[in-house]
């Protein structure tokens, strides 16, 4: 069984054909999705609690770094009463991204912290986004979540090895996407296969960054087993094996979703 820790199957990409792709990612063995939520777009969050109705799905709600100049008191408080809703299972996807700056970065950082701090007083887990920011966000977490304990993901991993290893210490799983399939990768390819077995996650990110041999097109959850097919060749393991590995990681962090075995429906 394999788990897709991060996809956006509740977006417009996917109106046509989401039952399909549900039914494709069952067929590929994918048990769990976990749907992110735009906190600020109303049906974004809709969208993925309909979709977390069912048995094998799971949403959240945060407010990415691209929005974050409109980051204020009343959206803190819309998250917070958005995760006490039982499907809503962690707080992101959040972060910092200066490789598009969308946002002035000392708007990102603000509306980072405060929702940092939000997951660790509430002990829900945090969904990080990071690009091109390493060491402002290790600076932001460190302050925030609480050592010794399972803080969060490391979503759509794209720093090197000496980071990855930092962000574990800190109590983050690290999720690789399909970008660690990109011949040109070899930095995150690296901490793909030096990273302790219960340390990774595989991901897909759909609708974006589609694995080799779908790089281009749009992406969806069954195509998550080529991503942990790259981090068995990576690390020496089968296919099957990494699949065991990070659906039992995922489950670690969030031990109340697990329901079964069977695949997503
Ligand atoms: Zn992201
Ligand atoms: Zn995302």
């Amino acid at each position: 069984m394999l788990v897709d820790s991060h996809c956006h199957i509740e977006m417009p990409e996917f109106d046509d054909d989401r039952e399909a792709v549900i039914e494709r990612a069952r067929a590929a063995g994918v048990g769990f999705l976990l749907v992110i939520g735009d906190a600020t777009n109303q049906e974004s969050l809709a969208a993925g609690r309909v979709l977390a109705e069912r048995t094998h799905i799971a949403t959240t709600a945060g407010m990415h770094p691209h929005q974050a100049r409109d980051w204020s008191d009343r959206t803190r408080e819309f998250i917070a009463s958005a995760v006490r809703d039982p499907r809503v299972a962690a707080i992101g996807e959040v972060g910092l991204d200066y490789h598009y700056d969308y946002s002035p970065r000392s708007d990102q950082r603000k509306a980072f912290e405060e929702q940092a701090q939000l997951a660790a007083s509430m002990e829900i887990p945090l969904i990080v986004h990071c690009r091109e920011a390493e060491s402002d966000v290790h600076r932001v977490l460190a302050r925030a979540c609480r050592p010794g304990r399972l803080n969060g993901i490391m979503h759509c991993f794209t720093g090197n090895l000496e980071f990855a290893r930092l962000m574990y210490e800190l109590g983050f799983l690290i999720s690789f996407s399909g970008i660690v399939t990109f011949p040109r990768a070899a930095a995150i390819q690296e901490a793909a296969a030096d990273l302790p077995d219960d340390a990774i996650l595989v991901e897909t990110d759909a609708p974006y960054l589609a694995p080799v041999p779908h790089r281009g097109k749009r992406n969806e959850p069954a195509f998550v087993r080529y991503t942990a097919e790259a981090l068995g060749r990576l690390r020496g393991r089968s296919a099957d094996e990494i699949a065991a590995l990070t659906t039992s990681n995922f489950f670690r962090l969030f031990p109340g979703l697990r329901k079964d075995d069977s695949p997503v429906h």
